[in-house]
C-alpha cells in the first residue's frame, strides 16, 4: 500500500517535470528566434527608400510593425531543424518603432512612397489581433505555470480535506465515519452508567429502529432526530453509539464543523453525500456532534454575507430532514452543550422533535461511571469507590475516565503492582490542578505568607457552617497556583443567601490572615477575588438575594441582550448595584477578620505546621479545631 502511494507521488513528479521543461524550452526557443528588433524613425526611413519595406501596420496609433520584403530577410543564423524559422520571420514582423506623433509620419510616409516610387502598404489595427500561436508563445507558458501551480493547490487541499482518496474531486463528499458490523465496537447501554432519563429516551429510539412497522402501523410517524444537550465529556456520544449498538444498525459519525470549509458550497453538498449514503445504509444513524458549527440561529451576524456558507450548510440540512420520508429509517442524533444558541427551525417537530438532556454525573451516577472504568484496571482491595464518588463532584463522564487512566500510569509509574487509592486521588489533583511543580524556587518569606494565606482559607472553611468542608490544603506549587485549599462542595440544588455569604467568608479568608500577621496585602489572592466579585454580583443581579434591589432579576436565559451595550436598569440602580456588592463583600471581609483574630494562635499553629508538612488533610486540622461546631 505504502510503496503503492509512494510511486504515484513519483509518477506525478516526473510528469510536472516534463511539462515543465517543454515549457522552458518552447519559451527560450521563442526568445531566441522570433525577436523583433526595435529600431528608430531614422533607420527605418533609410530601409524604406530603399524598397526593403513590404508592409508596415501602425498598432494603436503609436508602434509601427515593419514587415520586410522576402528577399531581405537574412538566413545566416543557424537553423533549428524542428522549427521552420522562415515561415516564421515572413509571417511576422521583423523590426518595430515607436512614432511621436502620427500625422508627421504619416505625411513623411506618402512624400517618400511617392518620391520613390514605392509599393508598401500601410495599414492601421487598433485592436490587439492574436493568432492562437501569437498568444501562446506570448502569454502560453504563464498560462501553463499557473495551471500546473492550481493543479499542485488542489491535489495539496484534496489530500488534507478530500476525505479518502485525497482528490480535489472528493471535497464535496461527506466525511463522516461509518461504523458498522465489520467494526468490533460494540457499545451497548450497559456501557453507559448513570443517564438513566436519557437512556430511557433513546430506549425508544433503538424500538423505532428494531421494528419501525409496530409504530407506523397506526399511522404514527418515526421522529427523525434527535438533540442531545449536554456539557462535554457527559457521555452524548457514547450514548448515540450505544443506541447504535443496541439497535446493531450501522452508525454515520461527524462533527458539525466536518461539513464547513473553505469552498462556497461544500457544505451543502457534503450534506447531500451524507444523507444519500444514509438512506444506502438504511435502517441507520447520523450522529452529527457539535451541531451548533452549522445549526446557530441563521441571520444574527452583524456582517451581511459573513456567514452565507454555514446557512447554506444548514437550510440544506433541513430540507434533508424534511426530504426523507418516515419509510427511510435513518435518524439523526446530534449533539450539542449550546441548545440556547441553535436555530428554531432546526427544533420544530418534524426535524429534531426529542430533545434529550444529558446532565453532569450525581454522586451515584459518578460511582457507577467509576465501576464502569474501574473494570479494566487492577486495584488494590483498599480502593474506595464511594471515596474517590465523592470527590469529584462536577466531573463529568470523560473527566473520571480519565482520572481512572491517569492513575494506572501513576502508579506504574511508581512501579507499584497494584492502583491504590492515593493514586487515584494524585490524578484527581492533577487533572484540577494541574502538574505538581516542587522545584519552583520561591522565597522562605513568600512561602511563609502562601502557608498564612492557605491556612486563612481552611480555618474559616472549618469554623463557617455553610462553607465548604475541607479535604486538604497544601504550599506545593501546582499549575499556575503557589498553593491551594480543597473543598468538598455540597451537591445541592438550591443555595440560600447564608451559604453564599459563607462562601464569600471562607474566599476571602486568604487575604484578611496575610493583613492580620503581615499587616499587608498581596497579589496572591486574585483567583479569590475574581469568584467573590461574580458571587456577590450573581446574588444582586441575578437571583434577587439582595434587599435594596429586591426581587429582580437581570438575568437573560435568551442570551439576546448583552449588557455591553445596554444596561438594563438605570443610572441610579446601577450605582445602588456597585454599593451592595461592595457591602456584601466588604461585610464578609470584616468578618472573617474578626473569626480569625479571635483564633489568631490556631492560625499560627495551622500555618507552620503547614510550612513544615506542605500537606494538612482533614484528621490534622480536626487536631487543631477539634470536630467541627458552629459557632461563628
Ligand atoms: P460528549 O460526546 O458528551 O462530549 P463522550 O460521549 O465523547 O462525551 O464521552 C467521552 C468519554 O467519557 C467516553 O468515551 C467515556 O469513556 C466517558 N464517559 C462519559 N460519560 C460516560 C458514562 N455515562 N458512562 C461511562 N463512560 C462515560
Amino acid at each position: 500500500m505504502i510503496n503503492k502511494k509512494v510511486k504515484s507521488k513519483n509518477n506525478f513528479f516526473w510528469i510536472y517535470a516534463v511539462i515543465l521543461a517543454i515549457f522552458l524550452g518552447i519559451f527560450f526557443l521563442k526568445s531566441s528566434f522570433y525577436n523583433p528588433k526595435k529600431i528608430n524613425q531614422d533607420y527605418f526611413f533609410k530601409i524604406f527608400i530603399k524598397g526593403d519595406v513590404k508592409k508596415i501596420i501602425i498598432k494603436h496609433r503609436e508602434l509601427v510593425l515593419v514587415y520586410l520584403k522576402k528577399e531581405n530577410l537574412s538566413y545566416t543564423d543557424r537553423i533549428n531543424p524542428f522549427i521552420n524559422r522562415k515561415k516564421i520571420m515572413t509571417n511576422s514582423f521583423q523590426y518595430e518603432f515607436e512614432i511621436g506623433d502620427l500625422q508627421f509620419f504619416q505625411r513623411k510616409f506618402e512624400e517618400y512612397k511617392k518620391k520613390y516610387h514605392l509599393n508598401t502598404i500601410i495599414d492601421f489595427k487598433n485592436q490587439q489581433e492574436y493568432t492562437i500561436t501569437k498568444f501562446f508563445f506570448d502569454y502560453g507558458i504563464f498560462l501553463i505555470l499557473l495551471i500546473i501551480f492550481w493543479v499542485f493547490i488542489f491535489r495539496k487541499i484534496g489530500a488534507t480535506g478530500g476525505g479518502p482518496g485525497g482528490q480535489i474531486f472528493n471535497i464535496g463528499k461527506s466525511r463522516a465515519r461509518l461504523f458498522d458490523e465489520s467494526d468490533n465496537i460494540k457499545i451497548t447501554f450497559k456501557d453507559v452508567a448513570g443517564l438513566e432519563g436519557a437512556k430511557e429516551e433513546v430506549q425508544e429510539i433503538v424500538e423505532f429502529l428494531k421494528s419501525p412497522k409496530k409504530y407506523t402501523k397506526l399511522g404514527g410517524k418515526i421522529p427523525k432526530g434527535a438533540l442531545l444537550i449536554g456539557a462535554p465529556g457527559t457521555g452524548k456520544t457514547l450514548l448515540a453509539k450505544a443506541v447504535a449498538g443496541e439497535a446493531k444498525v450501522p452508525f454515520f459519525s461527524l462533527s458539525g464543523s466536518d461539513f464547513v470549509e473553505m469552498f462556497v458550497g461544500v457544505g451543502a453538498s457534503r450534506v447531500r453525500d451524507l444523507f444519500e449514503k444514509a438512506k444506502d445504509k438504511s435502517p441507520c444513524i447520523i450522529f452529527i456532534d457539535e451541531i451548533d458549527a452549522i445549526g446557530r440561529a441563521r441571520g444574527k451576524s452583524s456582517i451581511a454575507g459573513s456567514n452565507d456558507e454555514r446557512e447554506n450548510t444548514l437550510n440544506q440540512l433541513l430540507t434533508e430532514m424534511d426530504g426523507f420520508g418516515t419509510h427511510t429509517n435513518v435518524i439523526v442524533l446530534a449533539a450539542t452543550n449550546r441548545s440556547d444558541i441553535l436555530d428554531k427551525a432546526l427544533l420544530r417537530p418534524g426535524r429534531f422533535d426529542r430533545t434529550i438532556l444529558v446532565d453532569p454525573p450525581e454522586l451515584n451516577e459518578r460511582k457507577e461511571i467509576f465501576q464502569v472504568h474501574l473494570k479494566k484496571l487492577i486495584l488494590s482491595k483498599k480502593v474506595d469507590i464511594d471515596f474517590l464518588a465523592r470527590q469529584t463532584p462536577g466531573f463529568s463522564g470523560a473527566d473520571i475516565a480519565n482520572i481512572c487512566n491517569e492513575s494506572a500510569l501513576i502508579a506504574a509509574r511508581k512501579n507499584r503492582s497494584q492502583i491504590e487509592n492515593k493514586d487515584f486521588l494524585d490524578a484527581i489533583d492533577r487533572i484540577i490542578g494541574g502538574l505538581e511543580k516542587k522545584n519552583k524556587i520561591i522565597k522562605p518569606n513568600e512561602k511563609k505568607r502562601i502557608a498564612y494565606h492557605e491556612a486563612g482559607h481552611a480555618m474559616i472553611s472549618w469554623l463557617l457552617e455553610h462553607a465548604a468542608p475541607l479535604v486538604k490544603v497544601t504550599i506545593v506549587p501546582r499549575g499556575k497556583s503557589l498553593g491551594s485549599a480543597w473543598y468538598l462542595p455540597e451537591e445541592r440544588q438550591l443555595t440560600t443567601p447564608e451559604q453564599m455569604k459563607d462562601e464569600i467568608c471562607a474566599l476571602l479568608a486568604g487575604r484578611s490572615a496575610e493583613e492580620i500577621i503581615f499587616n499587608s496585602i498581596s497579589t496572591g489572592a486574585l483567583n479569590d477575588l475574581e469568584k467573590v466579585t461574580k458571587q456577590a454580583q450573581s446574588m444582586v443581579v441575578i437571583f434577587g438575594l439582595n434587599e435594596k434591589i429586591g426581587n429582580i432579576s437581570y438575568y437573560d436565559s435568551t442570551g439576546q441582550n448583552e449588557f455591553t451595550f445596554s444596561k438594563p436598569y438605570s443610572e441610579k440602580t446601577a450605582q445602588i448595584i456597585d454599593e451592595e456588592i461592595s457591602k456584601i463583600i466588604n461585610e464578609q471581609y470584616k468578618r472573617a477578620k474578626n473569626i480569625l483574630k479571635n483564633n489568631e494562635k490556631k492560625l499560627s499553629l495551622l500555618a507552620n505546621k503547614l510550612l513544615e508538612k506542605e500537606v494538612l488533610f482533614r484528621e490534622d486540622l480536626k487536631n487543631i479545631f477539634g470536630e467541627r461546631s458552629f459557632s461563628c
